[in-house]
Parts: structure tokens; C-alpha cells; sequence
């Protein structure tokens, strides 16, 4: 019989930086728990000794998502030593390859799905049956704009972002009965280092295409997140909600 999961323990994928990092901040703040997943255990170290010195309890876990077996070790040290999350943000997420359909090789291809997507249904598979024993979950899978939108350029990343679209709403679907709420956050862009490398354009062409003249801040897409993860977020399920500064409203 699975472990009951615990309503203010959160894992967070991809803390090691941008808008991971945020994520476990602000749940931090809000009094979660939080185990740190990344491969950066320098960047870890960091954020777990500045959220411990703010009086939260973070903990660090050093894993590729992408690794089935690794997961497996990591999530059994994580039950181990803090108990069994009620809260998962699958965020870990990598970009590119940035060329066209035609030149995007098979391991381009099996790379990006292997984190964008394999790694988020490792996380789920293992967590679902503990969440439904605690009769409680929330699962936040950070998609993109892309998981509802294509690009030039973006076929593979595109591909990975809806897939994890349709399995948000699958799992919305398949769990709510037991209390678990699973949705998608699409945001636009949003200013961190996979902005940087984009290279989508210069960053002046890019602002232009965007109503409110800005990049969001890895912050936002994390209070959007606290929220959907909160006392309040319980009825939001199986929804990708976009936040782009209103850059996909426009035709
Ligand atoms: P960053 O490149 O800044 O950070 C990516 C994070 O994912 C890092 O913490 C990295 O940690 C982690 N990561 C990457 N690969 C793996 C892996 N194999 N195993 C474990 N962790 C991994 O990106 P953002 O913060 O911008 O992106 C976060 C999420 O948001 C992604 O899913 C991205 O697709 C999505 N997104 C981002 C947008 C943007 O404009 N920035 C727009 C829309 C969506 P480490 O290298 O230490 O493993």
C-alpha cells in the first residue's frame, strides 16, 4: 500500500535555475516543503542553502529526468527522507533542436522527448497511485505557448509541448475522482536562459510581437502556479492556461 501523500511537500523539476527556481521560492514562501530536482548540484546547493536560510525546508536531489532508473533511486530517497509529495511541478523542459522538420535527427527527436515528455510520465506513474492513497494531488506540467500554437523551426519542441498538453488533460480526466487535479501552464516568453538561447530573432524583434511590450518573469509563472497549487486553485483541472502577454491573441 502506497504512502499517503503529504498536501505541503512539493517536488519541483528543473529548480536549478530560471523558472524552476522561482517555483520552489515562491512555494517555499507559501510554507511547502520543497525537494529540488536538477543535474546542476552546484546550482541546487545554492538555491537549497538560500531557501534554508529564508527558514524553509528544501532539500536537494540530483537527477536527470530523462533516466528512468535514476528517477526511480531519486524518488525513493525523496519518500525516504521527506514523505510523499501531494504537490509535483514537472517544469524541467529543454528547447530547440532549431531547424527544420527535415533536418531534425532521431536523437534530436528522442532527446526532447526523453525530458520534455518520458521524464514528466516517469514522475506521474510513480506519483499517481500515492496521491490517490492520500485521496489529495496537484500536478502542474509546464508546457508553452507551443503546446497549443506551432513555429517554424519547432516542429520537435512543439510536438513534446502539445503531447504534455493532451497528457495534463488525460490525467485531469482519469484522476479527479480522487482528488487530484492535474493542469498545463503555457507561457509565452518569459526571461531566463532558454530565452537567451532561443535565438529566435533579436530580442527587439521578438518584444514587438508582443501586446504588452514585455518578457513575463519566471515570478509570474510561478505565482500562477502557487495559485493552481493553493487552497484556491482546486477547482481549475485539466486546463492549459496560457499566460504570453497576449502574444497568441493576436492573428
Ligand atoms: P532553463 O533552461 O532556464 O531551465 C531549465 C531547467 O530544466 C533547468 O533547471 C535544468 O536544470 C532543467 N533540466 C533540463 N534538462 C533536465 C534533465 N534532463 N533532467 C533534470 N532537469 C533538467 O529554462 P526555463 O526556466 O526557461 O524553462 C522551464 C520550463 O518552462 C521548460 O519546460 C520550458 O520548456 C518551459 N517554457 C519556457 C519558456 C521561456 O520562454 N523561458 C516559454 C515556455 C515554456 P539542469 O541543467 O541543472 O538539469
Amino acid at each position: 500500500m502506497p504512502t499517503p501523500s503529504d498536501a505541503k511537500l512539493a517536488v519541483i523539476t528543473g529548480a536549478s535555475r530560471g523558472i524552476g527556481a522561482a517555483i520552489s521560492e515562491v512555494l517555499a514562501e507559501n510554507g511547502f516543503r520543497v525537494a529540488l530536482l536538477a543535474r546542476d548540484a552546484q546550482a541546487l546547493s545554492r538555491l537549497e542553502a538560500r531557501l534554508s536560510a529564508a527558514g524553509a525546508q528544501a532539500r536537494s536531489f540530483v537527477c536527470d529526468v530523462a533516466d528512468e532508473a535514476r528517477m526511480g533511486e531519486t524518488l525513493a530517497s525523496i519518500e525516504t527522507s521527506l514523505g510523499t509529495p501531494g504537490v509535483i511541478v514537472n517544469n524541467a523542459g529543454v528547447g530547440g533542436p532549431f531547424h527544420r522538420a527535415d533536418e531534425v535527427s532521431r536523437e534530436e527527436w528522442d532527446a526532447l522527448f526523453g525530458v520534455n515528455m518520458n521524464g514528466v510520465h516517469h514522475l506521474c506513474r510513480w506519483a499517481l497511485p500515492r496521491m490517490k492513497a492520500g485521496g489529495y494531488g496537484r500536478i502542474v506540467n509546464i508546457s508553452s505557448i507551443q503546446g497549443l500554437f506551432g513555429g517554424v523551426r519547432s516542429s520537435t519542441y512543439a510536438a513534446t509541448k502539445h503531447a504534455l498538453v493532451g497528457y495534463t488533460k488525460s490525467l485531469a480526466a482519469e484522476w479527479g475522482a480522487h482528488g487530484i487535479t492535474c493542469n498545463a501552464v503555457c507561457p509565452g516568453y518569459i526571461d531566463t536562459e532558454m530565452l537567451l538561447n532561443a535565438d529566435a530573432g533579436s530580442r527587439t524583434e521578438l518584444l514587438r510581437k508582443i501586446p504588452v511590450g514585455r518578457f513575463g518573469t519566471p515570478e509570474e509563472v510561478a505565482r500562477l502556479v502557487a495559485f493552481l497549487v493553493g487552497p484556491h486553485g482546486g477547482y481549475v483541472n485539466g486546463s492549459a492556461l496560457v499566460m504570453d502577454g497576449g502574444l497568441s491573441s493576436q492573428v
